[in-house]
């Protein structure tokens, strides 16, 4: 993720914050400052570190057991709104996604049962009947009843939460992968509606937000989780168009302009004399060289250079990958010796994936 730093590292994972969470900090503790002095600033910059410690060894809790199925978690990033653990992949089995998603809440719990235990030894009087008074409570106490409202948030079955893992592993033992991510997706969409219906009749913006966020990462999650099954044991030269037209590197673009209108290909690998891919000729690079050069400058002026190719034999899920990461919406295929084979268009591939899902492949 861009913005954000690495902190170190623990067993093997990259910890890193987000600028945005350290802003956050840096928000909080001036607002205290300005109402308590420096005692309180610090005291608010104790309060949040120690919060997202607790939110760090939830996150741990996910990597440790990830890394048991042999899953690898190159790093987990800080954010105002929580933790994020990247996992590489997700594992294939129900049941141990079932138990990745269930070690980061199981970690919350006995945070905030040893956080009650110490309490309970050292006598001191638990009042938290009103949660509203949580800033003012004694930092022990007032981190155990995060621990618990972060436990009962996370709970709750709707992506991206953890309960929302939870409940789609539980379904899709009985169900399969696909259909048990829609009805997870649908179950947690819905919650989103009610919680949003709340938050507006309660007159809470921030709810409300939180609503809107859940409704969206439920679809996106929904809608990734599709992609990446229906492409299943596709490889890129299954979908990759091998009727295509290249333009010369030395062709004036009033050829390129030709070639856009004759058919229905917007981008152009660009060949030079060899037949080597020298770049790509997207319509935006056309119609910003044809107002800016006009229809006599060469085609080579105006193209994307240096595109990174793909191999034929590149597995669906790291093409689509390489294909959203290069900001474009064509590649060259090119074969081991770097020969032009095909192109990988992102239209194709959804032609693909919605064949693939009439005729009911997974
Ligand atoms: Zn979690």
């Amino acid at each position: 993720m861009k913005w954000s730093y690495r902190i170190g590292q623990i067993a093997g994972t990259d910890v890193k914050v987000h600028v945005t969470f350290l802003l956050l900090v840096a928000f909080f503790a001036f607002v205290s400052y300005a109402s308590g002095g420096i005692a309180a600033a610090f005291a608010t910059t104790v309060m949040i570190v120690a919060l997202f410690a607790c939110v760090l060894l939830h996150e741990f809790g996910h990597i440790l057991m990830a890394r048991r199925f042999g899953v690898r978690t190159p790093d987990v990033i800080l954010l105002p709104i929580g933790g994020l653990a990247r996992l590489e992949r997700m594992p294939e089995e129900p049941r141990q996604e079932l138990l990745i998603a269930l070690a980061g809440p199981a970690v919350t719990l006995a945070i905030a049962i040893a956080l009650y235990l110490v309490l309970w030894l050292s006598g001191a009087q638990l009042d938290i009947g009103d949660l509203s008074r949580v800033d003012r409570l004694p930092l022990l106490e007032a981190l155990m009843v995060i621990n618990v409202m972060l436990l009962l948030f996370n709970l709750i079955p709707a992506f991206p939460m953890d309960g929302g893992r939870v409940l789609r592993a539980v379904l899709a033992s009985r169900m399969g992968m696909r259909r048990a991510t829609r009805v997870a997706a649908t179950v947690g969409q819905a919650l989103a509606v009610l919680f949003g219906m709340w938050a507006v009749f309660s007159g809470n913006p921030i709810l409300l937000l939180i609503a809107v966020f859940v409704f969206l990462a439920a679809g996106a999650e929904a809608s990734a989780i599709e992609t990446s099954t229906a492409g299943k044991g596709v490889v890129v030269s299954d979908m990759m168009i091998t009727n295509f037209r290249t333009i010369p590197f030395y062709a004036p673009l009033q050829q390129a302009v030709e070639y856009l209108l004759e058919g229905e290909q917007r981008e152009f690998p660009v060949v030079d004399n060899d037949g080597r891919v020298e770049g790509l000729l997207t319509r935006e690079n056309l119609i910003k060289a044809l107002a800016e050069r006009g229809a006599g400058s060469i085609v080579g002026e105006a193209m994307t250079p240096r595109v990174a190719g793909v191999l034929p034999t590149l597995e669906f899920s790291r093409a689509l990958e390489q294909l959203r990461g290069s900001g474009l919406s064509t590649l060259p295929v090119l074969d081991p010796a770097g020969r032009l084979i095909g192109l990988l268009t992102m239209d194709n591939i959804s032609d693909l994936l919605l064949v693939r899902r009439a005729q009911g492949i997974e």
